[in-house]
């Protein structure tokens, strides 16, 4: 397996299977928290969100967030999280193993039974695969208001970019999502290369990408 390769995608937390990682033995879900749940900086989540991982929980699943971001530590956003009964794991130092780790100890669950939910490949999708969670990569919600960090992190994402064409059995166009402002220019799937195993997954936004002829 390729540590960089996401074991699925979702266009947002909504558009999650959630049906489909408990058929895998999934029982407890960890979220990234900016870009993912939230806005960077801009927390706490919205009602949609709160209903969502109300109805998770309420359906057995255990669920905590685990965040390098500083927004964690806002009293409104601990509030909203505290008044649903999720953990929230700060500060994360994601890709390290330790935040994950310490999740797994909070939820009392092991790696595999586990899934990571969220917007980086290098944090939360490298630090899952290390991990050994399962990983799921969403769109960022708002792909132009990130840490510095993470555009840096998104730069590094591009550089790994390789071919344009889709895969054939991913090729189907976006869902619909509240959040069309990251979907109104439809996705694209590119070829990244990595060592010696291909990887994909879709450009949420094609600006300044340079892609290799
Ligand atoms: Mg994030």
């Amino acid at each position: 397996m390729n540590i960089f390769h996401p074991r699925s995608y979702a266009p947002s937390i909504h558009h999650v299977d959630y049906e489909a990682l408990r058929r895998r033995g999934i029982r407890a879900l960890i979220f990234d928290l900016d870009n993912t749940l939230c806005l960077w900086r801009a927390g706490p989540p919205d009602a949609r969100v709160r209903k969502l991982l109300k109805e998770l929980i309420t359906q057995g699943f255990r669920v905590a967030v685990l965040s390098n971001g500083r927004l964690s530590l806002r009293p409104e956003v601990l509030a909203f999280f505290e008044e649903i009964g999720v953990p929230v794991i700060w500060p994360a130092r994601k890709p390290l193993p330790r935040g994950f780790k310490r999740a797994l100890w909070v939820l009392k669950v092991r790696p595999e039974e586990t899934a990571i939910i969220g917007d980086q490949l290098f944090t939360d999708v490298l630090g899952g695969n290390l991990a050994g969670l399962y990983t799921v990569l969403v769109t960022p919600l708002d792909p132009g208001r990130e840490s510095p960090f993470t555009k840096l992190n998104r730069i590094l994402e591009r550089v790994l970019a390789g071919r344009k064409d889709p895969p054939a059995e991913r090729s189907s166009p976006p869902q619909e999502t509240p959040h069309a402002k990251v979907l109104a220019d439809p996705g694209e799937w590119v070829e990244l290369e990595h060592t010696d195993l291909p990887l994909q997954l879709r450009i949420l936004t094609t600006d300044n990408v340079k892609f290799p002829s």
